[in-house]
């Protein structure tokens, strides 16, 4: 059989990784880049120690410290009405069979290394400023045609293309799962004074979830997931206030604190796609699922969706099997797909569960949480829930 051939549509994280991925297979890899953000990114993501491995196994990227910071120890905190810190939860790594709690990485960096090995795999990467390429079903395979003068045949389409693409219109269902939270994501990066900087810290505010994840040891990243409302207040000193805010807090951890980056500032929502698939076209990364970042799950859900893919796609390229056939793409669907919803649906409900402001209840919450603190057996189910393990 001639060499099957994929076409990875969309090159942020997930696009990236899955073509990397993808080319250790007996396949053609074409990637299309769409237009190159130039923004500088200074958004980072915690990454799981299982999916940590699962990288170095591929012989991807180098999975040292420069690339991976590692962070063996969680803890989250209340804060009382005197505005001080209380720690109602820690983990760390000896209670987590000594495996990293996560491994914290910059956007920028891994993008730029998993560019670096798509040069060196010569994988095609198709840059257009304005993408403007149509789809063609022809014959068994799906064509896509660019311009005039660079036309392809493709037995899998993968749009990684995020969750917001005109692309995936087609393939939506009207049963998918889209709402917003009615909040917002704001990103920065600390400089600060050195310390052993091990420690993730995750602050519950009456106005969001506030967290302090460690990057090197005088840098840390902070995601606060805050409610809307409270940003409009802040009207036109909003950047000064929010900057304020996160000094304040970032005070209790560390000393010499500066504003390394700009604050990037997104909404947040949940989407389920309801459809994983249509006619040789595969729906991935974001564009499938996308959560809430305050357990830091979005990007590992993708990992594991994509270590499923690569296992599937491997056994049927080695039996000769059409890789875009209905029958390959269902059989991914079936197994990823109510692992995903259920993910997905648990990660909502806890987070709402961290947003009801009834007192009595808040109580209760935390210290359930206190409890889990202090048995071994109920913290090791939670990592393990995080790390890997809830694969079926
Ligand atoms: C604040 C925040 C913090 C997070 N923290 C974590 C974390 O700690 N751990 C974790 O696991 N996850 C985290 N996540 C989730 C994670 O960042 C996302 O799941 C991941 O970045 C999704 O990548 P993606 O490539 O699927 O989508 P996107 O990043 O949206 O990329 C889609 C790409 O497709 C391109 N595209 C769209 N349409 C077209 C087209 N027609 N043609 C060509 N290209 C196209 C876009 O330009 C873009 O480059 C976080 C998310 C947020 C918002």
């Amino acid at each position: 059989m001639k060499q099957q051939k994929i076409c990875i549509i969309g090159s942020g994280l997930t696009g990236l990784l899955t073509a990397a991925i993808l080319s250790r297979l007996n396949v053609k890899i074409d990637l299309i880049a769409g237009s190159v953000n130039k923004k500088i990114n200074n958004r980072t993501t915690a990454i799981s120690q299982d999916n940590v491995n699962f990288l170095k196994k591929n012989k991807i990227l180098s999975v040292d410290k420069k690339l991976f910071w590692p962070c063996s120890k969680m803890k989250l905190y209340t804060v009382s009405k005197t505005s001080k810190l209380n720690k109602i939860f820690e983990i760390n790594e000896f209670e987590s069979s000594k495996k990293k709690i996560l491994y914290m990485t910059r956007n920028s960096q891994i993008i730029q290394n998993i560019n670096d090995y798509i040069i060196r795999k010569k994988i095609v990467k198709i840059k257009k400023k304005k993408l403007n390429f149509k789809m063609i079903t022809s014959g068994f395979l799906k064509s896509i045609k660019f311009n005039k003068d660079y036309q392809s045949k493709y037995n899998l389409l993968i749009f990684c293309t995020g969750k917001n693409s005109d692309l995936t219109k087609n393939i939506a269902s009207s049963n998918n799962i889209n709402h917003g939270y009615r909040e917002v994501s704001i990103t920065t990066i600390l400089k600060h004074e050195f310390l052993n900087n091990n420690s993730a810290h995750q602050i519950f505010l009456d106005s969001g979830i506030m967290a302090f994840l460690p990057i090197s040891n005088t840098e840390t990243s902070v995601v606060w997931s805050v409610k809307k409302k409270v940003i409009e207040k802040y009207k036109n000193r909003r950047n000064f206030l929010i900057k304020k805010k996160i000094y304040l807090s970032a005070t209790s951890f560390y000393k010499k604190i500066k504003f390394f980056s700009n604050l990037e500032i997104n909404d947040l929502n949940l989407f389920i796609s309801q459809n994983y698939y249509k006619d040789r076209i595969l729906l991935f990364g974001d564009a499938l699922h996308t959560v809430h970042p305050f357990a830091g799950q979005g990007f590992n859900m993708i990992i594991r969706d994509l270590e499923d893919l690569e296992k599937k796609l491997r056994n049927k390229i080695n039996l000769g099997i059409d890789i875009g056939s209905n029958e390959i793409l269902s059989e991914f669907s079936n197994e990823a797909k109510p692992r995903n919803f259920i993910y997905s649906m648990g990660l909502d409900i806890l987070k709402k569960s961290f947003s009801i402001k009834n007192k009595p209840y808040q109580n209760i919450r935390n210290q359930t949480l206190s409890i889990i603190s202090k048995n071994p057996y109920a913290k090791k189910f939670l990592f393990n829930l995080a790390n890997n393990k809830f694969k079926f």
